[in-house]
C-alpha cells in the first residue's frame, strides 16, 4: 500500500514571487499588534513612522510594535523614519477653521504668535515679505486655495484669493514661483534623527531636500554616533530637480514624494519626472519609492478607481523599487484591503517586465567596480543556465542591491548574518531576505544559503543555483565571487 510520505523541503511549492516592494506609514490606523501583523503577513516590507505627527513616545511604542509584530509573523521588515523638515504651515486659526472668500484680498504675515484669520494669515518659519514678489502664487491646503501675491509692504504681503476655501489650523502653505531657499534638516529634525540612532531605524527619509549638503548633513550625524541608517532623499522641491544628480550620487536611495512635489511644479509635469527619478535611481541601483495617493480613494473606500489601479501598475513597470501608502494606512478605513491591492496589482504588472531588456539596457550604466560586474555577471549566467535562484551572500546588502539593478527574473535572495542588513534589504526590489548565522569561510555561507533557499522554495532535482559572495566573510565590498552550485547532491 502506498502511503504519503512526510512532506519533504523539495515539495514546497514556489512563493508567489512579487518584486515590488511595499511602503506602508503607521497611523491610529495600524499602530496595533494585529493589525501589524495582518499588515506583514498581507505583505508590508516597510514601515512608515511619519514625524510630522506623533511624539517620541508614540514613535517609539509603534517602533517596538512592529518589531514584536515581525519577530511574531517570522518575516524581517524595515523601519523607515521620515523626518519632517521645513514644511511651511500658517499659525493656529482662530476657531481651528476659518473660510477665505473667492476676489477678496488677504495678508500673509510673518508668525508672531497670533492666530490666522479670514482677514490675516500668520506664516511659520519664513517671513513672506522677503520671498513673494507681486504677481506670484501662493497655495494652501494642498493647493485647494490659491493666492497672488499683489503688494509686498514693510510688514506684510497683500494678496488676491484667486481661488478660497477653508483652512484649518496649521496647513501647509507653498510657494511654487518664489525661491525658497531653507535647509533640509531643521533642530527638530536633529533632534528626532538623535532619536532614530537611538533606536536604530533602517532608513531615515529627508523631506524637502535641495542638495546633497542637505544629505551630507545628515549623514554625518548619523556617522559621528556609529550609526548605521540609509538615507532617502525625498524628492519634493525644485530646487532638488535642479540638483538631482549630485542629490541621486549622494543618497541610498529616493522617494518620488508627490504630494508636496505636486505644489512645486505645475502638475502636468509630475508623472514625467516621476519616470526621470525612476530611470536615475534604476541606473545608479538605488531604491525608488513612489509616494502619496497610490489609493488615495480606498482611504474611505473598499475598492480602488481604475485610475488608481492604473497608476500603480505604470509605477511598477516604469521600474519603481517600492510603492508606498500613506493616509491609507495611517488613518484609512481599510489599510488591509489597502495593501492587499497594492500586491495584487504590482504582482500583476510585474508579468509585463522584460528582463532581457532591463539587463541589457543597465549594463552600462555603472562604473567598472568588481561588486556591480560580478553582480551583473550572476544575472546573465542565472538566464543562460536557467538557474532556480540567484543567491547574494552579503555583509551590508550591497551585493544583493546590485544584483536587483539588473532585475533578474529569478527570485533573488540575500543572506546576511547581520539583522541591520536583512531589514535594510527588505526594501530592495526582489529580494528575499534570509537570516543567516556568523560562519567562518564563504563555503560555509554557501552550504547554509542554499539550505535556507530549499526551505523556501521548491527545487527540482539538478536545479542550480547562482551565489555571489566575498572571500573574506564579514567583510564589506568584497564581493567577487560567483559560483554556481546544485541545490542537492546528485
Ligand atoms: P509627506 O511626503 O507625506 O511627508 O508630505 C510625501 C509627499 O510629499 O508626497
Ligand atoms: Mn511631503
Amino acid at each position: 500500500m502506498l502511503t504519503p510520505s512526510a512532506p519533504s523541503a523539495n515539495d514546497v511549492p514556489p512563493p508567489r514571487y512579487r518584486r515590488t516592494k511595499i511602503v506602508a506609514t503607521i497611523g491610529p490606523a495600524s499602530c496595533s499588534l494585529e493589525r501589524l501583523k495582518e499588515l506583514i503577513v498581507t505583505g508590508v516590507n516597510v514601515f512608515r513612522l511619519n514625524f510630522s505627527h506623533g511624539t517620541h513616545a508614540s514613535h517609539l511604542l509603534s517602533l517596538n510594535t512592529i518589531r514584536q509584530a515581525a519577530e511574531q509573523v517570522g518575516t524581517p521588515v524595515a523601519i523607515l523614519q521620515d523626518l519632517s523638515g521645513p514644511k511651511i504651515r500658517i499659525s493656529e486659526v482662530e476657531g481651528d477653521f476659518a473660510q477665505i472668500a473667492d476676489n477678496k484680498t488677504i495678508e500673509l504675515r510673518p508668525a508672531s504668535g497670533k492666530k490666522s484669520s479670514p482677514s490675516e494669515i500668520y506664516v511659520e518659519t519664513l517671513n513672506p515679505v522677503n520671498i513673494l514678489k507681486a504677481g506670484e502664487i501662493v497655495l494652501l491646503a494642498d493647493g485647494i486655495i490659491t493666492l497672488r501675491a499683489e503688494e509686498v509692504r514693510a510688514d506684510c504681503v497683500v494678496c488676491r484669493i484667486v481661488k478660497g476655501g477653508r483652512i484649518r489650523s496649521r496647513v501647509g502653505i507653498a510657494f511654487p514661483e518664489s525661491n525658497v531657499l531653507l535647509p533640509a534638516t531643521t533642530e527638530k529634525d536633529f533632534r528626532d534623527l538623535q532619536f532614530g540612532i537611538d533606536n536604530k531605524v533602517d532608513y531615515v527619509a529627508i523631506s524637502f531636500v535641495q542638495n546633497a549638503e542637505d544629505i551630507l548633513a545628515v549623514r554625518h550625524a548619523v556617522q559621528a554616533q556609529g550609526g548605521d541608517i540609509h538615507i532617502i532623499a525625498k524628492i519634493e522641491r525644485k530646487t532638488a530637480l535642479e540638483n538631482i544628480e549630485s542629490i541621486m550620487d549622494c543618497a541610498d536611495g529616493l522617494m518620488v514624494a508627490r504630494g508636496d512635489l505636486g505644489l512645486e511644479l505645475p502638475i502636468e509635469k509630475l508623472p514625467r519626472v516621476q519616470k526621470e527619478l525612476i530611470e536615475g535611481g534604476n541606473s545608479r541601483g538605488i531604491p525608488v519609492i513612489v509616494a502619496t495617493q497610490m489609493l488615495h480613494s480606498m482611504i474611505t473606500s473598499l475598492r480602488p478607481t481604475r485610475a488608481e489601479v492604473s497608476d500603480i501598475a505604470t509605477a511598477v513597470i516604469s521600474g519603481a523599487d517600492a510603492v508606498m501608502l500613506s493616509e491609507e494606512t495611517a488613518i484609512g478605513e481599510h489599510p488591509a484591503e489597502c495593501v492587499r491591492v497594492l500586491d495584487r496589482v504590482a504582482f500583476e504588472a510585474e508579468q509585463t517586465f522584460d528582463f532581457e531588456e532591463f539587463r541589457h539596457r543597465l549594463h552600462h550604466t555603472e562604473k567598472a567596480i568588481v561588486p556591480d560586474s560580478v553582480a551583473y555577471a550572476a544575472c546573465a549566467a542565472a538566464v543562460k543556465i536557467n538557474a532556480q535562484a540567484i543567491i547574494a551572500c552579503t555583509q551590508t546588502g550591497t551585493s544583493a542591491r546590485l544584483v536587483a539593478k539588473y532585475r533578474p527574473q529569478r527570485p533573488l535572495y540575500g543572506t546576511s548574518s547581520r539583522h541591520e542588513t536583512i531589514n535594510r534589504m527588505c526594501l530592495y526590489w526582489g529580494v528575499i531576505p534570509i537570516p543567516n548565522e556568523s560562519r567562518e569561510t564563504h563555503a560555509d555561507e554557501v552550504a547554509m544559503a542554499l539550505t535556507a533557499v530549499r526551505e523556501r522554495q521548491h527545487v527540482h532535482k539538478g536545479a542550480r543555483a547562482v551565489i555571489i559572495g566575498g572571500q573574506v566573510v564579514n567583510t564589506p565590498g568584497t564581493t567577487s565571487i560567483l559560483e554556481v552550485h546544485k541545490f542537492l547532491d546528485d
